[in-house]
């Protein structure tokens, strides 16, 4: 049996499945302390035993295996959370289970490719667009790792010259998830980002962006496809503001895709993220 933990900011969901793909159980627990949430975790997976379990988790987290933190969530904001030892608390009790530990948005990039959007292919880039943004990168079937895992969502960008929107992320401003994150667009236009009308000009402005981050990461690691989730990625009316803007930007200088193939939405929905997982154990 192979399980998941996708543990989130605010919820940790965990699940099992045989085959990788069809979800056969799943329990959502809010993400409160570490001793509690985990304590529902190790109960779940008393419940329901799994010989390999994905764990996804939200970052940054450490793992780069040479470092003496492996396993640990490191300097994130959330409180009690600092350099928590998740997967070696996890491993301490289910020392029989085989575990592999990625972030959330890494899982969710591995299982669009090999199940969802990206079906079939070696190379894709997964950008999550919600509460943060992140990007999850598949080279020849694995994901791309150096020191430490790909830390897109912070890149600089060219700020648009009507733009006057500091931004908000805390390190950087306006870096990507500073000027495009949902709490961004709460900022910057003043209502929730999914109260924002689809002809409304802030989804230029993002697609202005998001364009941008795709054709930076197709000058650096040429994927076959780029995937888009999260939750402002509702807004479909991105996808061909987006094209277009990469269009431009790019100015045919290397060859792509059809964009209509090239730039689209996520395939699996809210169990990329599980599906990853469990193949990731599986492969583990
Ligand atoms: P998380 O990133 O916390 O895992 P989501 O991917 O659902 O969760 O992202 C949540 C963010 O997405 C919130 O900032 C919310 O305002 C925004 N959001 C959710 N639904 C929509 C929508 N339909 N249109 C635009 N923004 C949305
Ligand atoms: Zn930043």
């Amino acid at each position: 049996m192979l399980g998941a933990i996708e543990a989130g900011g605010t919820k940790f969901v965990c699940a099992i499945s045989e085959n990788g793909i069809d979800i056969i159980d799943q329990e959502t627990f809010p993400t409160t302390t570490p001793d509690e949430t985990i304590a529902q975790v190790i109960d779940y997976f008393k419940a329901h035993p799994a010989d390999k379990i994905g764990l996804a988790s939200f970052g940054p987290i450490d793992v780069n295996r040479k470092s003496n933190q492996y396993g640990y969530i490191t300097k994130t904001p959330k409180a009690g959370w600092q350099f928590f030892d998740i997967l070696g608390t996890l491993q301490k009790h289910f020392p029989d289970t085989k575990f592999a530990f990625t972030t959330d948005v890494n899982a969710a990039a591995y299982g669009e490719l090999k199940a969802g959007a990206g079906k079939g292919l070696d190379d894709l880039v997964y950008w999550t667009v919600g509460t943060g943004v992140g990007a999850g990168i598949v080279q020849n079937g694995q994901l791309l790792q150096g020191y430490s895992h790909p830390e897109a969502g912070h890149i600089i960008l060219r700020r648009h010259p009507d733009d006057t929107f500091a931004g908000n992320c805390p390190f950087h401003g306006d870096c990507l998830e500073g000027m495009t994150s949902g709490p961004a667009l709460q900022k910057h236009w003043g209502k929730p980002a999914k109260d924002l009308p689809a002809d409304h000009p802030a989804w230029d402005l993002e697609a202005y962006y998001l364009a941008q981050a795709c054709v930076d990461l197709t000058l650096t690691v040429a994927p076959e496809k780029i995937v888009f989730g999260g939750g402002v990625m509702h807004q479909q009316q991105l996808f061909p503001k987006i094209r277009d803007q990469f269009n431009r930007l790019l100015n045919d200088y290397v060859t792509v895709p059809p964009l209509d193939s090239y730039i689209v939405p996520i395939d699996l929905a809210d169990n990329a993220g599980a599906i990853g997982a469990f193949l990731l154990a599986q492969s583990a």
